[in-house]
């Protein structure tokens, strides 16, 4: 479980030593048998430095909170740069050090993300080892962190693998060198983070009542960490908005599109004609026309090529995905949720605005996804000037998807005041990943200062 470079050097000692650290974790009579076994290690090039942990410290890790108290870090951290010191110097010709976690239950599916800060000059290794299942651990190289002698921070996302119970995490120096380690922290989250919370506000079908009653409000939107107000992705039906406006009353017309994308607004595809992608087409002749003819429409109108698409009633299946992944580079459905690092670009998810969502809830969502740096997708259908208006033409039957102005207004001057870069069109989202900025989707799981 250490290295096996370093176990080649040290066979017998090192792997009982190894045991004893891996399978009962650490506790104080481990610590005192450390003293005696690294005595026979001596001159050795692998040795293990415990710090103060004690299996007392063992406890569930809190959703959003720190696993470790801040006296708990404090004390790991003076520790750490006295003692390892003075071990390593009686114990070995060469400095190795373990940080090692208490254990931490757990179950299939969670995310943790682990941090801390280090120094070392020499590579060394982050671990996680599980528990409750035979499960090898995962080993993560960390690099040196450089002749500066500054503190450098690294973190480390993962996911629990099915039969594990416990989790227990080291940062281990497997080879000759020194390690310092500070500030550990592991901690429960939703899921892989992006760099930062992200909101997209998200508008189904080219309403022209959205145009008319909502996109006013969201440009007018500005502050200082919104300084051009707020912009939006318009999932629009190729057939209502461009292909044949002069039938379709209610929608944007080409006109409004292009206002809207010149005014910096995400222009993506809701299909040609919003047909139920996976019943509602005969032949793949139809779902070929659906989502690369409506790709196609809008090279037609001196569009951008749409980056993504929404799925007509949120349906969608592998064959559909598949063929949606040959023009888009992303899907959004109707499932509720939101979206992290890893998930499926071709199944995201959304929280729908409706006649009966509250501001209330919507601010609980956005709060949701800045706390877990995720991405919360918000879709709108019809804004009308009031509930009241929010009413199927013809009848006065209650249109369930449509929301008023006062609502987007709130959700307005809600987001206005939200982070520089909080909110976000998807397609400014999908062109940081394509283009490999790094400023929302990160680019590694590694090291960062
Ligand atoms: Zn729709």
């Amino acid at each position: 479980m250490i290295t096996p470079g370093c176990e080649a050097r040290l066979p017998l000692p090192m792997r009982l030593l190894d045991s004893l650290f891996w399978e009962p974790f650490v506790n104080i009579r481990l610590a005192s048998d450390f003293r005696a076994i690294s005595a026979k290690l001596a001159l050795r090039l692998c040795a293990i430095i415990v710090l103060g942990w004690t299996s007392a410290h063992a406890s569930t890790c809190p959703l959003n909170q720190d696993c470790f108290s801040k006296a708990q870090l404090e004390g790991a951290s003076e520790k750490l740069s006295t003692e390892s010191v003075s071990r390593q110097t009686v114990n070995a010709g060469a400095k190795a050090a373990m940080w090692l976690s208490p254990k931490i239950r757990v179950r299939e599916g969670q995310y943790f993300r682990f941090e801390n800060l280090y120094k070392s000059d020499a590579v060394s290794e982050l671990q996680v080892h599980f528990g409750g299942a035979e499960l090898p651990p995962i080993k993560v190289l960390v690099p040196p962190s450089g002749n500066s002698g500054d503190w450098q921070g690294f973190s480390y996302t993962f996911s629990i693998p099915s039969g594990a119970n416990e989790l227990s995490v080291g940062h281990v120096l497997t080879g000759p060198g020194e390690l310092l380690t500070e500030r550990p922290s592991i901690r429960r989250i939703l899921g892989p983070e992006f760099t930062r919370g992200i909101v997209s506000i998200t508008f189904d079908d080219g309403w022209k009542s959205a145009f008319r009653n909502a996109i006013p409000i969201l440009e007018a939107a500005v502050s200082d960490t919104h300084p051009n107000g707020l912009r939006t992705t318009q999932y629009i039906i190729t057939k209502g908005s461009l292909l044949q406006p002069e039938k379709y009353r209610r929608y944007l017309t080409p006109k409004d599109v292009l206002l809207l994308h010149k005014n910096g607004h995400d222009i993506a595809s809701h299909t040609r004609s919003h047909a139920d992608l996976v019943h509602g087409i005969g032949d793949e002749e139809g779902l070929e026309a659906e989502i690369s003819g409506s790709y196609e429409d809008f090279l037609r109108y001196q569009l951008p090529a749409p980056l993504s698409i929404a799925y007509p009633y949120g349906r969608h299946d592998d064959e559909v995905m598949r063929a949606v992944a040959s023009r888009y580079f992303a899907g959004r459905g109707v499932k509720r949720g939101l979206n992290f690092a890893d998930s499926n670009p071709y199944s995201l998810r959304t929280q729908l605005i409706q006649r009966h969502t509250t501001i209330g809830e919507i601010i609980d969502w956005i709060d949701e996804a800045l706390a877990n740096k995720a991405w919360l997708i918000l879709s709108l259908h019809s804004v009308e000037p009031t509930i009241a208006e929010c009413v199927h033409p013809g009848s006065n039957e209650a249109d369930e998807e449509c929301t008023d102005a006062a609502t987007v207004k709130a959700l307005a001057d809600y987001l206005k005041n939200t982070p520089t870069g909080t909110v976000m069109t998807v397609r400014d989202m999908l062109n940081d990943k394509l283009e490999g900025k790094g400023e929302v989707w990160p680019l590694t799981q590694s090291t960062s200062n």
